[in-house]
Protein backbone atom coordinates (compact mmCIF):
# COMPACT_ATOMS: atom_id res chain seq x y z
CA UNK A 1 0.00 0.00 0.00
CA UNK A 2 2.83 2.49 -0.41
CA UNK A 3 0.18 3.72 -3.07
CA UNK A 4 -0.75 6.16 -0.38
CA UNK A 5 2.11 8.40 0.00
CA UNK A 6 2.49 9.00 -3.55
CA UNK A 7 -1.16 10.55 -4.87
CA UNK A 8 -1.84 13.70 -3.70
CA UNK A 9 -4.24 16.82 -5.17
CA UNK A 10 -3.27 19.77 -4.92
CA UNK A 11 -4.85 23.14 -6.25
CA UNK A 12 -4.75 23.79 -9.72
CA UNK A 13 -2.39 26.78 -10.78
CA UNK A 14 -0.98 29.10 -13.83
CA UNK A 15 1.92 26.04 -14.66
CA UNK A 16 -1.08 23.58 -15.07
CA UNK A 17 -2.80 25.05 -18.08
CA UNK A 18 -0.12 23.25 -20.29
CA UNK A 19 -0.76 19.78 -18.82
CA UNK A 20 -4.40 20.50 -19.34
CA UNK A 21 -4.58 21.83 -22.36
CA UNK A 22 -2.68 18.75 -23.82
CA UNK A 23 -4.69 15.89 -22.04
CA UNK A 24 -8.21 17.63 -22.90
CA UNK A 25 -6.66 17.65 -26.66
CA UNK A 26 -5.56 13.70 -26.47
CA UNK A 27 -8.43 11.99 -28.24
CA UNK A 28 -7.58 8.92 -25.70
CA UNK A 29 -8.99 11.02 -23.00
CA UNK A 30 -12.04 13.03 -24.31
CA UNK A 31 -14.41 10.79 -25.43
CA UNK A 32 -16.92 11.76 -23.14
CA UNK A 33 -15.36 15.07 -22.06
CA UNK A 34 -17.39 17.20 -24.14
CA UNK A 35 -15.16 20.33 -24.54
CA UNK A 36 -15.57 22.95 -27.58
CA UNK A 37 -11.79 20.92 -29.24
CA UNK A 38 -9.21 21.97 -29.58
CA UNK A 39 -8.73 23.87 -27.00
CA UNK A 40 -6.67 26.59 -26.38
CA UNK A 41 -4.03 27.88 -24.35
CA UNK A 42 -5.28 31.29 -24.48
CA UNK A 43 -8.49 30.37 -23.63
CA UNK A 44 -7.84 28.18 -21.00
CA UNK A 45 -5.75 30.74 -19.35
CA UNK A 46 -8.81 33.15 -19.23
CA UNK A 47 -10.64 30.38 -18.17
CA UNK A 48 -7.69 30.29 -15.29
CA UNK A 49 -7.91 34.12 -14.60
CA UNK A 50 -10.73 34.27 -14.43
CA UNK A 51 -12.07 31.01 -12.30
CA UNK A 52 -8.96 30.98 -9.54
CA UNK A 53 -10.90 32.92 -6.87
CA UNK A 54 -13.64 31.42 -7.68
CA UNK A 55 -15.66 29.94 -4.64
CA UNK A 56 -18.39 27.69 -6.37
CA UNK A 57 -15.65 25.45 -7.87
CA UNK A 58 -12.38 23.55 -6.30
CA UNK A 59 -10.36 22.68 -9.73
CA UNK A 60 -7.09 20.18 -8.17
CA UNK A 61 -4.34 18.64 -9.73
CA UNK A 62 -3.46 14.70 -9.33
CA UNK A 63 0.37 14.43 -8.61
CA UNK A 64 1.85 10.84 -8.45
CA UNK A 65 5.49 10.60 -7.09
CA UNK A 66 5.23 14.54 -7.82
CA UNK A 67 4.34 14.71 -11.51
CA UNK A 68 1.12 15.55 -12.61
CA UNK A 69 -1.27 12.93 -14.60
CA UNK A 70 -4.51 14.43 -14.18
CA UNK A 71 -7.53 16.71 -13.55
CA UNK A 72 -10.25 16.73 -10.36
CA UNK A 73 -12.41 18.58 -8.81
CA UNK A 74 -15.60 20.13 -7.33
CA UNK A 75 -18.46 22.24 -9.60
CA UNK A 76 -21.52 24.63 -8.51
CA UNK A 77 -19.92 23.87 -4.86
CA UNK A 78 -23.40 24.58 -3.12
CA UNK A 79 -22.74 25.73 0.16
CA UNK A 80 -26.83 26.27 1.08
CA UNK A 81 -27.65 22.81 0.34
CA UNK A 82 -24.55 21.28 1.04
CA UNK A 83 -23.46 19.64 -2.50
CA UNK A 84 -20.84 19.54 -5.31
CA UNK A 85 -20.81 17.87 -8.65
CA UNK A 86 -17.31 16.18 -8.74
CA UNK A 87 -15.34 15.16 -11.92
CA UNK A 88 -11.90 13.60 -12.66
CA UNK A 89 -9.98 12.95 -15.76
CA UNK A 90 -6.76 10.62 -15.75
CA UNK A 91 -4.44 12.67 -18.38
CA UNK A 92 -1.79 10.39 -18.89
CA UNK A 93 -2.58 7.09 -20.26
CA UNK A 94 0.59 4.80 -18.44
CA UNK A 95 -0.87 5.75 -15.29
CA UNK A 96 -4.92 4.59 -15.81
CA UNK A 97 -5.71 1.15 -14.02
CA UNK A 98 -3.01 1.25 -11.11
CA UNK A 99 -5.70 2.74 -8.33
CA UNK A 100 -4.83 6.05 -8.23
CA UNK A 101 -7.86 7.55 -9.95
CA UNK A 102 -9.43 5.56 -6.88
CA UNK A 103 -6.95 7.56 -4.38
CA UNK A 104 -7.18 10.57 -5.76
CA UNK A 105 -11.20 10.52 -5.12
CA UNK A 106 -10.90 9.12 -1.73
CA UNK A 107 -8.75 12.41 -0.99
CA UNK A 108 -11.04 14.87 -2.97
CA UNK A 109 -14.47 13.45 -1.30
CA UNK A 110 -12.31 13.55 2.04
CA UNK A 111 -12.10 17.37 1.27
CA UNK A 112 -15.42 17.86 0.57
CA UNK A 113 -17.24 15.97 3.11
CA UNK A 114 -14.94 17.13 6.36
CA UNK A 115 -13.52 20.28 4.99
CA UNK A 116 -16.20 22.11 3.26
CA UNK A 117 -18.73 19.87 4.97
CA UNK A 118 -20.50 18.96 2.20
CA UNK A 119 -23.60 16.21 2.46
CA UNK A 120 -23.69 14.98 -0.75
CA UNK A 121 -21.86 14.89 -3.89
CA UNK A 122 -23.04 14.00 -7.07
CA UNK A 123 -21.51 13.54 -10.97
CA UNK A 124 -22.91 12.83 -14.56
CA UNK A 125 -21.93 10.31 -16.97
CA UNK A 126 -22.45 9.78 -20.25
CA UNK A 127 -24.42 6.03 -20.51
CA UNK A 128 -21.55 4.40 -22.34
CA UNK A 129 -18.86 5.38 -20.27
CA UNK A 130 -18.00 2.22 -18.38
CA UNK A 131 -15.16 1.98 -17.43
CA UNK A 132 -15.63 5.24 -15.19
CA UNK A 133 -19.25 4.25 -14.07
CA UNK A 134 -17.06 0.77 -12.56
CA UNK A 135 -14.77 2.89 -10.67
CA UNK A 136 -17.54 5.65 -9.13
CA UNK A 137 -19.28 1.99 -7.85
CA UNK A 138 -15.94 0.82 -6.36
CA UNK A 139 -15.26 3.93 -4.40
CA UNK A 140 -19.26 4.43 -3.68
CA UNK A 141 -21.26 6.24 -5.33
CA UNK A 142 -24.58 4.41 -6.37
CA UNK A 143 -26.44 5.40 -9.42
CA UNK A 144 -29.47 7.06 -9.02
CA UNK A 145 -30.74 7.87 -12.41
CA UNK A 146 -30.52 8.17 -15.95
CA UNK A 147 -31.06 11.36 -17.81
CA UNK A 148 -32.18 10.81 -20.94
CA UNK A 149 -31.15 13.36 -23.80
CA UNK A 150 -29.06 15.43 -21.58
CA UNK A 151 -27.02 17.00 -23.61
CA UNK A 152 -26.18 17.57 -27.38
CA UNK A 153 -22.71 17.12 -28.35
CA UNK A 154 -21.47 17.18 -31.88
CA UNK A 155 -24.65 16.39 -33.13
CA UNK A 156 -25.19 13.23 -30.90
CA UNK A 157 -27.81 13.19 -28.54
CA UNK A 158 -26.52 11.60 -24.96
CA UNK A 159 -28.18 10.10 -22.29
CA UNK A 160 -26.15 10.33 -19.14
CA UNK A 161 -26.43 8.96 -15.38
CA UNK A 162 -26.34 10.61 -12.13
CA UNK A 163 -24.67 9.05 -9.46
CA UNK A 164 -24.54 9.95 -6.28
CA UNK A 165 -22.98 9.95 -2.45
CA UNK A 166 -24.26 10.35 0.70
CA UNK A 167 -21.77 11.70 3.83
CA UNK A 168 -23.99 8.62 5.59
CA UNK A 169 -22.68 6.39 2.99
CA UNK A 170 -19.37 7.98 2.55
CA UNK A 171 -18.62 7.71 6.40
CA UNK A 172 -19.82 4.23 5.94
CA UNK A 173 -17.62 2.83 3.56
CA UNK A 174 -14.60 4.55 5.12
CA UNK A 175 -15.48 1.47 8.22
CA UNK A 176 -15.43 -1.04 5.05
CA UNK A 177 -12.05 -0.51 3.70
CA UNK A 178 -10.78 -4.01 2.43
CA UNK A 179 -9.65 -6.25 4.98
CA UNK A 180 -6.27 -7.56 4.16
CA UNK A 181 -5.85 -10.95 2.63
CA UNK A 182 -3.22 -12.73 4.04
CA UNK A 183 -0.99 -16.49 3.22
CA UNK A 184 -1.13 -19.05 5.83
CA UNK A 185 2.07 -21.71 6.98
CA UNK A 186 -0.84 -24.13 6.30
CA UNK A 187 -0.38 -27.42 3.70
CA UNK A 188 -2.29 -29.80 2.45
CA UNK A 189 -1.75 -31.83 -0.74
CA UNK A 190 0.14 -29.15 -2.17
CA UNK A 191 -2.20 -26.39 -2.30
CA UNK A 192 -1.77 -22.73 -0.93
CA UNK A 193 -3.85 -21.77 1.43
CA UNK A 194 -5.13 -17.27 1.70
CA UNK A 195 -7.23 -16.30 4.64
CA UNK A 196 -9.21 -12.98 4.10
CA UNK A 197 -9.60 -11.32 7.62
CA UNK A 198 -13.28 -10.15 7.75
CA UNK A 199 -12.72 -10.33 11.13
CA UNK A 200 -10.49 -7.52 11.89
CA UNK A 201 -12.90 -5.30 10.32
CA UNK A 202 -12.76 -2.32 12.95
CA UNK A 203 -16.02 -2.24 14.19
CA UNK A 204 -17.20 -4.26 18.03
CA UNK A 205 -14.39 -7.44 17.44
CA UNK A 206 -15.33 -7.32 13.31
CA UNK A 207 -16.74 -10.04 10.89
CA UNK A 208 -18.99 -10.34 8.25
CA UNK A 209 -22.27 -9.01 10.45
CA UNK A 210 -20.58 -5.46 10.42
CA UNK A 211 -20.42 -5.51 6.69
CA UNK A 212 -24.39 -6.25 7.07
CA UNK A 213 -24.68 -4.38 9.33
CA UNK A 214 -23.39 -0.77 8.02
CA UNK A 215 -25.13 -1.55 5.18
CA UNK A 216 -28.89 -1.71 7.22
CA UNK A 217 -27.56 1.36 9.34
CA UNK A 218 -27.35 3.28 6.27
CA UNK A 219 -31.22 2.81 5.75
CA UNK A 220 -31.86 2.77 9.59
CA UNK A 221 -30.76 6.59 10.04
CA UNK A 222 -32.38 7.52 6.33
CA UNK A 223 -35.57 6.37 7.79
CA UNK A 224 -35.24 8.23 10.72
CA UNK A 225 -35.90 4.54 12.79
CA UNK A 226 -35.88 5.40 16.67
CA UNK A 227 -35.62 1.81 17.91
CA UNK A 228 -34.10 -1.41 15.56
CA UNK A 229 -36.08 -4.86 16.42
CA UNK A 230 -33.62 -7.95 15.38
CA UNK A 231 -33.40 -11.48 16.24
CA UNK A 232 -31.10 -13.90 17.67
CA UNK A 233 -29.43 -16.89 19.64
CA UNK A 234 -27.54 -16.24 23.23
CA UNK A 235 -23.90 -16.63 20.74
CA UNK A 236 -25.59 -14.34 18.11
CA UNK A 237 -22.84 -12.09 16.94
CA UNK A 238 -25.43 -10.19 14.89
CA UNK A 239 -27.29 -9.48 17.69
CA UNK A 240 -23.84 -7.72 19.26
CA UNK A 241 -23.03 -5.97 16.29
CA UNK A 242 -26.43 -4.55 15.80
CA UNK A 243 -26.85 -3.57 19.85
CA UNK A 244 -23.14 -2.08 19.02
CA UNK A 245 -24.00 0.40 16.46
CA UNK A 246 -27.83 1.02 17.80
CA UNK A 247 -25.83 2.13 20.67
CA UNK A 248 -23.23 4.48 18.32
CA UNK A 249 -26.07 5.96 16.77
CA UNK A 250 -27.82 6.74 19.93
CA UNK A 251 -31.30 4.56 18.50
CA UNK A 252 -32.59 1.85 20.96
CA UNK A 253 -32.17 -2.02 20.40
CA UNK A 254 -34.52 -4.81 21.15
CA UNK A 255 -32.89 -8.39 20.55
CA UNK A 256 -35.58 -10.86 20.73
CA UNK A 257 -34.19 -14.39 21.29
CA UNK A 258 -35.79 -18.39 21.96
CA UNK A 259 -35.53 -19.04 24.84
CA UNK A 260 -34.16 -22.44 24.48
CA UNK A 261 -30.64 -23.15 24.78
CA UNK A 262 -30.17 -19.40 26.36
CA UNK A 263 -26.84 -18.98 28.24
CA UNK A 264 -24.71 -16.03 29.14
CA UNK A 265 -21.92 -15.57 26.52
CA UNK A 266 -19.53 -13.17 25.83
CA UNK A 267 -22.26 -11.82 22.85
CA UNK A 268 -24.97 -11.65 25.44
CA UNK A 269 -23.05 -9.96 27.90
CA UNK A 270 -22.15 -7.08 25.24
CA UNK A 271 -25.44 -7.03 24.06
CA UNK A 272 -26.60 -6.41 27.79
CA UNK A 273 -23.15 -3.45 28.11
CA UNK A 274 -24.88 -1.83 25.38
CA UNK A 275 -28.26 -1.21 27.21
CA UNK A 276 -30.22 -3.33 24.07
CA UNK A 277 -33.52 -4.74 26.10
CA UNK A 278 -33.95 -8.44 25.07
CA UNK A 279 -36.80 -10.35 25.35
CA UNK A 280 -37.13 -14.25 25.02
CA UNK A 281 -39.72 -15.99 22.89
CA UNK A 282 -40.15 -19.62 22.64
CA UNK A 283 -38.62 -21.02 19.54
CA UNK A 284 -41.70 -21.77 17.57
CA UNK A 285 -43.74 -18.42 18.55
CA UNK A 286 -40.40 -16.03 17.53
CA UNK A 287 -42.53 -15.17 14.58
CA UNK A 288 -45.36 -14.09 16.68
CA UNK A 289 -43.51 -12.30 19.18
CA UNK A 290 -41.97 -10.44 16.41
CA UNK A 291 -45.12 -9.45 14.91
CA UNK A 292 -46.29 -8.49 18.38
CA UNK A 293 -43.64 -6.48 19.16
CA UNK A 294 -43.71 -4.44 15.96
CA UNK A 295 -46.76 -3.81 16.11
CA UNK A 296 -47.05 -2.92 19.95
CA UNK A 297 -44.22 0.25 18.90
CA UNK A 298 -45.71 1.07 16.12
CA UNK A 299 -49.33 1.91 18.47
CA UNK A 300 -46.79 3.90 20.28
CA UNK A 301 -45.88 6.40 17.63
CA UNK A 302 -42.21 4.30 17.63
CA UNK A 303 -40.36 3.68 13.97
CA UNK A 304 -39.19 0.46 14.40
CA UNK A 305 -36.83 -0.97 11.95
CA UNK A 306 -36.64 -4.73 11.91
CA UNK A 307 -33.52 -6.70 11.04
CA UNK A 308 -34.14 -10.59 9.84
CA UNK A 309 -31.58 -12.69 12.04
CA UNK A 310 -28.62 -12.97 11.09
CA UNK A 311 -28.35 -10.25 8.73
CA UNK A 312 -30.78 -12.04 6.28
CA UNK A 313 -32.70 -10.55 3.37
CA UNK A 314 -30.79 -8.58 0.15
CA UNK A 315 -28.76 -5.56 2.11
CA UNK A 316 -27.10 -8.39 3.84
CA UNK A 317 -26.13 -10.01 0.21
CA UNK A 318 -25.12 -6.63 -0.90
CA UNK A 319 -22.31 -6.84 1.63
CA UNK A 320 -20.70 -9.61 0.06
CA UNK A 321 -21.20 -8.78 -2.81
CA UNK A 322 -19.21 -5.68 -2.08
CA UNK A 323 -16.58 -8.31 -0.11
CA UNK A 324 -16.85 -10.19 -3.63
CA UNK A 325 -15.33 -6.78 -5.50
CA UNK A 326 -12.53 -6.81 -2.58
CA UNK A 327 -11.27 -10.27 -4.01
CA UNK A 328 -11.38 -9.77 -7.57
CA UNK A 329 -9.40 -6.49 -6.62
CA UNK A 330 -7.04 -8.06 -4.85
CA UNK A 331 -5.91 -10.93 -7.23
CA UNK A 332 -5.73 -8.36 -9.56
CA UNK A 333 -2.99 -6.63 -7.92
CA UNK A 334 -1.15 -9.74 -6.73
CA UNK A 335 -1.84 -11.19 -9.90
CA UNK A 336 -2.97 -14.82 -8.95
CA UNK A 337 -6.01 -16.58 -9.01
CA UNK A 338 -8.13 -18.14 -6.01
CA UNK A 339 -9.66 -21.56 -7.34
CA UNK A 340 -11.55 -22.45 -4.10
CA UNK A 341 -13.10 -19.94 -1.82
CA UNK A 342 -14.76 -21.44 1.27
CA UNK A 343 -16.21 -19.79 4.44
CA UNK A 344 -18.83 -20.46 6.81
CA UNK A 345 -22.79 -20.33 5.61
CA UNK A 346 -25.49 -19.95 8.34
CA UNK A 347 -28.55 -17.95 6.78
CA UNK A 348 -26.95 -18.19 3.64
CA UNK A 349 -26.55 -14.48 3.10
CA UNK A 350 -22.80 -13.92 2.84
CA UNK A 351 -22.64 -17.00 0.49
CA UNK A 352 -25.37 -15.36 -1.65
CA UNK A 353 -23.33 -11.97 -2.10
CA UNK A 354 -20.16 -13.75 -2.91
CA UNK A 355 -22.41 -15.70 -5.72
CA UNK A 356 -23.79 -12.73 -6.83
CA UNK A 357 -20.89 -11.17 -6.86
CA UNK A 358 -19.42 -13.98 -8.93
CA UNK A 359 -22.17 -14.27 -11.52
CA UNK A 360 -22.11 -10.39 -12.19
CA UNK A 361 -18.47 -10.16 -12.69
CA UNK A 362 -18.29 -12.89 -14.80
CA UNK A 363 -15.71 -15.09 -12.86
CA UNK A 364 -14.92 -18.84 -12.21
CA UNK A 365 -14.41 -19.01 -8.49
CA UNK A 366 -15.56 -22.67 -6.94
CA UNK A 367 -17.48 -20.80 -4.06
CA UNK A 368 -17.95 -23.44 -1.19
CA UNK A 369 -20.33 -22.93 2.01
CA UNK A 370 -19.56 -24.99 4.81
CA UNK A 371 -23.09 -25.49 6.58
CA UNK A 372 -22.46 -24.62 10.36
CA UNK A 373 -26.30 -25.51 10.84
CA UNK A 374 -28.57 -26.30 8.08
CA UNK A 375 -29.15 -29.42 6.09
CA UNK A 376 -29.62 -30.22 2.36
CA UNK A 377 -32.27 -29.50 0.60
CA UNK A 378 -33.03 -26.57 2.65
CA UNK A 379 -29.66 -25.02 3.47
CA UNK A 380 -29.40 -25.04 -0.17
CA UNK A 381 -32.35 -23.39 -0.85
CA UNK A 382 -32.41 -20.80 0.74
CA UNK A 383 -28.69 -19.78 -0.95
CA UNK A 384 -30.61 -20.21 -4.18
CA UNK A 385 -33.29 -18.30 -3.27
CA UNK A 386 -31.37 -15.50 -1.80
CA UNK A 387 -29.33 -15.03 -5.44
CA UNK A 388 -32.70 -15.15 -7.47
CA UNK A 389 -34.04 -12.26 -5.02
CA UNK A 390 -31.09 -9.94 -4.92
CA UNK A 391 -30.48 -10.01 -8.76
CA UNK A 392 -34.74 -9.46 -9.09
CA UNK A 393 -34.11 -6.44 -7.23
CA UNK A 394 -31.00 -5.45 -9.22
CA UNK A 395 -33.05 -5.85 -12.19
CA UNK A 396 -30.06 -8.28 -13.63
CA UNK A 397 -30.69 -11.13 -15.57
CA UNK A 398 -27.97 -13.19 -15.48
CA UNK A 399 -28.61 -17.41 -16.24
CA UNK A 400 -26.68 -19.62 -13.45
CA UNK A 401 -26.91 -22.76 -12.78
CA UNK A 402 -27.69 -24.41 -9.31
CA UNK A 403 -23.77 -26.27 -9.78
CA UNK A 404 -22.66 -22.81 -8.69
CA UNK A 405 -24.21 -23.20 -5.26
CA UNK A 406 -22.24 -25.49 -3.23
CA UNK A 407 -23.70 -26.17 0.20
CA UNK A 408 -21.54 -28.55 2.04
CA UNK A 409 -23.90 -30.10 4.99
CA UNK A 410 -21.74 -33.11 6.13
CA UNK A 411 -19.89 -31.21 8.93
CA UNK A 412 -22.93 -29.80 10.62
CA UNK A 413 -22.26 -32.53 13.41
CA UNK A 414 -25.31 -32.56 15.50
CA UNK A 415 -26.39 -28.83 14.97
CA UNK A 416 -25.71 -25.10 15.64
CA UNK A 417 -22.90 -24.63 18.19
CA UNK A 418 -22.08 -28.46 18.47
CA UNK A 419 -18.63 -29.07 17.79
CA UNK A 420 -15.92 -32.06 18.37
CA UNK A 421 -12.60 -33.43 19.80
CA UNK A 422 -10.87 -32.83 16.17
CA UNK A 423 -12.46 -28.87 15.93
CA UNK A 424 -10.99 -28.20 19.31
CA UNK A 425 -7.73 -29.13 18.73
CA UNK A 426 -7.72 -28.02 14.73
CA UNK A 427 -8.59 -24.50 16.70
CA UNK A 428 -6.17 -24.62 19.42
CA UNK A 429 -2.97 -25.58 16.46
CA UNK A 430 -4.27 -22.56 14.30
CA UNK A 431 -3.78 -19.89 17.13
CA UNK A 432 -0.69 -21.30 17.93
CA UNK A 433 0.67 -22.09 14.31
CA UNK A 434 -0.60 -19.12 12.44
CA UNK A 435 -2.11 -16.56 15.51
CA UNK A 436 -5.46 -17.05 14.03
CA UNK A 437 -8.69 -17.69 16.59
CA UNK A 438 -11.28 -19.51 14.87
CA UNK A 439 -14.44 -20.69 17.33
CA UNK A 440 -16.20 -23.81 16.89
CA UNK A 441 -19.42 -22.58 16.57
CA UNK A 442 -18.98 -20.90 13.00
CA UNK A 443 -15.42 -20.54 11.47
CA UNK A 444 -13.63 -23.54 13.25
CA UNK A 445 -16.06 -26.02 11.87
CA UNK A 446 -16.04 -24.37 8.83
CA UNK A 447 -12.54 -24.51 8.89
CA UNK A 448 -12.42 -28.30 9.83
CA UNK A 449 -14.88 -28.70 6.77
CA UNK A 450 -12.99 -27.20 4.66
CA UNK A 451 -9.94 -29.84 5.18
CA UNK A 452 -12.41 -32.45 5.25
CA UNK A 453 -13.45 -31.53 2.27
CA UNK A 454 -9.85 -31.05 0.53
CA UNK A 455 -9.14 -34.41 1.26
CA UNK A 456 -12.25 -36.07 0.47
CA UNK A 457 -12.04 -34.50 -3.10
CA UNK A 458 -8.37 -35.10 -3.72
CA UNK A 459 -7.84 -31.17 -4.31
CA UNK A 460 -4.47 -30.52 -5.23
CA UNK A 461 -1.84 -27.51 -5.95
CA UNK A 462 -4.72 -24.98 -6.01
CA UNK A 463 -4.91 -21.51 -4.70
CA UNK A 464 -7.65 -21.44 -1.81
CA UNK A 465 -9.26 -18.74 -0.29
CA UNK A 466 -10.83 -19.29 3.47
CA UNK A 467 -13.17 -16.28 4.37
CA UNK A 468 -12.62 -15.35 8.46
CA UNK A 469 -15.79 -14.53 8.73
CA UNK A 470 -15.19 -13.38 12.45
CA UNK A 471 -17.09 -14.22 16.02
CA UNK A 472 -14.40 -13.88 17.81
CA UNK A 473 -16.12 -13.42 21.08
CA UNK A 474 -17.01 -16.96 20.58
CA UNK A 475 -13.05 -18.24 20.90
CA UNK A 476 -13.52 -16.78 24.61
CA UNK A 477 -16.70 -18.58 25.17
CA UNK A 478 -14.52 -21.76 24.45
CA UNK A 479 -11.43 -21.05 26.63
CA UNK A 480 -13.76 -20.38 29.73
CA UNK A 481 -15.72 -23.24 28.91
CA UNK A 482 -12.37 -25.97 28.55
CA UNK A 483 -11.05 -24.74 31.99
C1 LIG B 1 -23.33 -15.20 11.00
C2 LIG B 1 -22.01 -15.77 10.82
C3 LIG B 1 -21.70 -16.60 9.72
C4 LIG B 1 -22.74 -17.01 8.71
O1 LIG B 1 -23.09 -15.96 7.85
P1 LIG B 1 -24.45 -16.07 7.00
O2 LIG B 1 -24.42 -14.86 6.15
O3 LIG B 1 -25.57 -16.05 7.98
O4 LIG B 1 -24.41 -17.34 6.24
C5 LIG B 1 -20.42 -17.07 9.60
N1 LIG B 1 -19.46 -16.75 10.50
C6 LIG B 1 -19.71 -15.97 11.57
C7 LIG B 1 -18.62 -15.72 12.52
C8 LIG B 1 -21.00 -15.45 11.75
O5 LIG B 1 -21.22 -14.67 12.83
Amino acid sequence: MKLENKVKLRKFDEHDILNKVRWINDPENNRFLHYDLPLEYEQTKNWFEKNKENKKRYDAVIDYNGEPIGLIGLLDIDLKNKKAEYYITIGEAKYRGKGIAEKATDELLNYAFNELTLKKIYLYTEKENFSAQRLFERVGFKKEGLLACDLIYQERKIDRFVYGIKYSEYVKTDLLNETPIQKLELSINDNHFFIKRDDLIPFSFGGNKVRKACLFFNEIIEQKADIVVTYGSSASNHCRIVANMARKYKIECLIITPEENYCQTYNSELIRLFGAQIIKSPLDMVKETVNDILDGLKKQEKNPYFIQGGGHGSIGTQAYVDAYNEIINYEKKHKLHFDFIFHASGTGTTQAGLICGKLINRQNHTIVGISIARKNPYGQKVVTESVEEYLKIKEISIDYFNRDIIFIDDYVETGYGAGNEEITQMIRTMLMSEGIALDTTYTGKAFYGMKKYIEKNKIKEKNILFIHTGGTPLFFDQMRRKQ
